[in-house]
């Protein structure tokens, strides 16, 4: 199937970064939110990134010209109707993504394929929500968009090889490099990643170390790039909080418990870098 048209639900981290790398590929790009503002912010930062880059001279200001110039603002779910594709990444939530892709089902033409870009929550599950669960696939991003390679393809119980194949090489059109995972809690990714990023966070509740040690220790001594709470941070924490639900529901195997100082820090509204404040302080 040609994708030339897509849609991307949710203009924040991820959506914006996806947006962003669709449209310096040559796709047009609907980027959606529910309001205009919201999608203002996300326009904004891709302004930024792709400012760094001119400035960087990665890109001509043509070329960031052209590439916002494919990006079409959105907060009326209508514009489904005029796409190949929808990438959905809105936040991490069962029902909210159930009736969007009900939604999309009804609104998007009978050839487009539903993405999501969830981190953990079954393809399978959403794709009930549709009449098209063969055209329902999970297309799973990393964060920061524009810089990571990998995109984890997920295979909900009834995607079509054809509809996978599209995918993976539309991900590859994007620059990326797409990794083929089945339909389990947490993919790939997140079922290794995320038990680690708790096991941090109990470090700090039990008193083990501080924050910048346990961050420390990773880095130097594993080789990370970054520490596990700054990572966590960065995923945003409300995000980290629902995949160790989705895993330990999934799951049913208590290693999998939540820390309780994740649960008290998304309480709280301190949410990591986008809210300002996680395990560190952002300006
Ligand atoms: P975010 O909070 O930055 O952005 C979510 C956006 O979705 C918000 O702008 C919100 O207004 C919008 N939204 C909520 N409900 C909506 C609806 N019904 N219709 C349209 N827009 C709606 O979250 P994020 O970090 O960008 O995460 C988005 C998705 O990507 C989640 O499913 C998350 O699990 C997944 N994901 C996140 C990361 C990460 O590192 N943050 C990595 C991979 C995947």
């Amino acid at each position: 199937m040609n994708i030339k048209t897509v849609m991307v639900i949710g203009a924040g981290q991820m959506g914006s970064g996806i947006a962003q790398v669709n449209a310096m590929s040559g796709y047009q790009v609907y980027l959606h939110d529910l309001k205009d503002e919201l999608v203002e912010r996300g326009l904004n930062t891709i302004t930024k990134n792709l400012d760094r880059q001119v400035k960087k001279e990665r890109m001509t200001e043509t070329e960031k010209t052209d590439t916002l110039a494919r990006i079409t603002p959105s907060t009326d779910l209508n514009n489904a109707k005029n796409v190949d594709l929808v990438i959905e990444a809105a936040i991490e939530n069962m029902e909210i993504k159930s009736k969007l892709f009900s939604d999309l089902d009804e609104l998007a033409p009978e050839h487009a394929i539903l993405a999501t870009n969830t981190s953990s929550l079954p393809i399978t599950e959403i794709a009930a929500a549709t009449n098209r669960p063969e055209k329902v696939i999970g297309m799973h991003f990393m964060n920061p968009v524009p810089v990571m390679k990998l995109v984890e393809v997920i295979r909900g119980l009834a995607t079509t090889d054809e509809v996978y194949n599209t995918i993976e090489d539309m991900s590859k059109s994007l620059n990326k490099v797409p990794v083929e995972v089945n339909d389990f809690p947490g993919f790939v990714s997140n079922r290794i990643l995320l038990p680690m990023i708790n096991e941090a966070i109990y470090a700090v509740y039990e008193g083990v170390a501080k924050p910048e040690a346990i961050d420390e220790v990773m880095k130097l001594g594993m080789n990370h790039p970054m520490g596990p709470l700054t990572l966590a941070d960065f995923i945003g924490l409300d995000t980290c909080l629902y995949i160790m639900e989705t895993l330990h529901d999934g799951l049913g195997d208590d290693k999998y418990r939540p820390c309780p100082l994740l649960r008290k820090y998304v309480k709280a509204g301190w949410l990591g870098k986008k809210s300002g404040r996680g395990f560190y302080q952002y300006s």
